[in-house]
């Protein structure tokens, strides 16, 4: 099961094998907390929010919608990043992409939602 700080592996692996003229130091630590924030949802826990609700753990926060969401906030940002508009878009959506599918991986949980309102991922057991 990947563990919120295994997931920043998949940007530093790719900001590694891109180079830094494509990935600069400050869009490569943009993509690890792209890669990690979806993560953040656990604190649905303690808003009382259910596991199984579009905004628990798991949730919106791991579909592809938030994932693109985080690219064009990083899109915007490239200035800042150090990065043009479309390199920042596609590091970050690929970043924050990969942390619902790294958890599709898992066995444990109730699996992931792909989409808003959509199924989760079939491949996780309830309650493992
Ligand atoms: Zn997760």
């Amino acid at each position: 099961m990947p563990s919120a700080l295994s997931h920043a592996a998949i940007p530093l692996a790719l900001g590694l094998g891109l180079g830094s003229r494509w990935v600069s130091r400050r869009l490569l630590v943009a993509g690890i907390v792209a890669s990690v924030v979806p993560d953040l949802d656990v604190l649905a826990f303690r808003l009382d929010i259910a596991y199984s609700d579009a905004f628990g753990h798991r949730g919106a926060s791991h579909s592809l919608v938030f994932a693109f969401a985080l690219a064009l906030i990083a899109f915007a940002c490239a200035a800042p990043l150090r990065s043009s508009r479309r390199n920042a878009f596609l590091f970050v959506l690929v970043c924050a992409a990969s942390h619902g599918l790294l958890d599709m991986f898992t066995n444990g949980g109730m699996g992931v939602r792909c989409g808003g309102h959509g199924p989760r991922s079939a491949s996780s057991r309830p309650g493992g």
